[in-house]
């Protein structure tokens, strides 16, 4: 009998779980990405910031393929997908399945604002990260001969918009970069005359912990000289300035956007399938879409209400999601059926600087120095790969007790990448 084929579409934290624990079933598996690499998107802020090197947060997928039997890796754009002829269509050509999961995560969102989407710089792929890195050290090396001292001031200041995890630990390792290295670098440049501003729409940072935690995260990110600007929108930017709404404009050369997701353009090619908030595909309690029960959707794709409310985009959503859709697949298999997906919610953190991070979990809240160990922890832990581990382990090691960063390269003096 021939085994059933299940194709994994998007190979990031949904599709990467779905795949391990499918691996050495009896099923054919196919996993297509775009990339021939796993990323780790909650480490790509420290590629920007100089921390990282960018192989340290990626995997190659075939490493882990040749491992797995009657597992293979596709390297292909995956542009449609026919559910009536079950077939996923790529540009490498049509690849047909019996089981699809469908893994293809998100894209940031700017709320259709063209000037801020053609200026900003945002965080989902590795030549994102490297291209923002080498504008943070351009800025400065621009800067640091730049006799107009309106013109420095701009290039000195950088504008992050949005106050969850993302913006709130870019701007912590940002002012650190700053503080710690970029102004001793450039001996006329004083950390003092460099302005880091946060802005956020809500009342609070990190609105997702609870209140003490939000207040901690926001006095310590403003005792490290980060400008929080809270109930405050960004509705423009130009590449050499910033609008907020009512009119007030801040002039700086750097706009790093982080907030909002939508789902990915895969989404869009779904035809005739319900979509949830930001283009969201809304997905059954066993996670399939509604009327094809062989075809699954993992992560920030997935709109899976939990009492009513969307399950968040975050990793864990993803990894258990795509646990959940190979064990239901297992369980067809073997003429079975499993319960409905229930997610566990295990507690967000996130970091702030040196020695300092916020993390509630199972009803607890930390702050401060043991957050910090268990975010650094943690994170170590979710990386794949014994080298990654052992890299960034070391980079932070080394940070932590050198105050350095040893990856501060201009590799490229244009940007490549801009998000439309
Ligand atoms: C900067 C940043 C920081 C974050 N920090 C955190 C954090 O601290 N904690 C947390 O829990 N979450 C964090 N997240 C969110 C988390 O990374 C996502 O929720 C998670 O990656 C979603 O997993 P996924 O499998 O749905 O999609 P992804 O991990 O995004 O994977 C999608 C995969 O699909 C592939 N793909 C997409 N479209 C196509 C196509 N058309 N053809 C072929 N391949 C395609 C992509 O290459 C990618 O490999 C962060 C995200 C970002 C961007």
């Amino acid at each position: 009998m021939t085994k059933k084929r299940v194709v994994i579409a998007g190979m990031g934290f949904g599709g990467l779980r779905a795949a391990k624990a499918l691996a050495g079933s009896d099923v054919e598996l196919i996993m297509v990405d775009r990339n021939n690499y796993h990323l780790f998107q909650p480490l790509l802020y420290q590629v920007a910031t100089a921390g990282l090197e960018q192989e340290a947060i990626a995997y190659p997928l075939r490493g882990l393929t040749r491992r797995w039997q009657g597992a293979s890796f596709l390297l292909a754009e995956i542009n449609g997908i026919d559910l009536a002829e079950k077939c996923i269509l790529t540009d490498a050509g049509p690849v047909a399945y019996d089981y699809l999961v469908v893994a293809a995560g998100s894209r940031t969102n700017f709320f259709g604002m063209e000037s801020v989407a053609l200026h900003a710089f945002d965080l989902k792929r590795l030549d994102q990260a490297e291209d923002l890195r080498n504008h943070i050290l351009l800025m400065f090396e621009q800067a640091s001969r730049e006799p107009d001292p309106q013109r420095r001031s701009a290039l000195l200041t950088f504008v992050i918009v949005g106050g969850g995890p993302t913006g709130v630990e870019f701007a912590g390792a940002l002012r650190e970069l700053i503080v710690y290295v970029l102004s001793q670098d450039h001996p006329t440049i004083s950390s003092a005359e460099t302005r880091i501003v946060l802005v956020e729409a809500a009342d609070s940072l990190l609105t997702a912990m609870p209140d003490d935690l939000r207040r901690y995260a926001q006095r310590k990110l403003s005792s490290m000289g980060v400008e929080v600007l809270l109930e405050s929108r960004v509705v423009g930017a130009t590449a050499e300035s910033v609008e907020l709404y009512g009119g007030d404009v801040i002039a700086s050369h750097t706009l790093f956007w982080s907030a909002g997701v939508s789902a990915a353009e895969l989404a869009g090619y779904l035809e005739g399938v319900e979509r949830g908030a930001s283009g969201r595909i809304v997905v059954q309690p066993d996670l399939s879409i509604k009327g094809y029960p062989e075809v699954f959707v993992v992560g920030d794709m997935a709109c899976y209400l939990a009492d009513g409310t969307p399950l968040p985009m975050m990793a864990p959503v993803a990894s258990q999601q795509g646990d959940y859709a190979a064990r239901i697949i297992r369980a067809r298999e073997q003429g079975g059926t499993i319960p409905p997906f229930r997610y566990l919610d295990k507690g967000s953190m996130a970091t702030i600087g040196r020695s300092s991070a916020v993390a509630a979990a199972a009803g607890f809240k930390f702050r401060g120095y043991i957050a910090w160990v268990a975010w650094l922890l943690l994170h170590l832990y979710y990386l794949i790969g014994f080298r990654n581990r052992l890299v960034v382990m070391m980079n932070w090691t080394y940070a932590y007790w050198f105050q350095e960063r040893q990856v501060r390269l201009i590799t490229a003096k244009k940007r490549r990448a801009v998000s439309l």
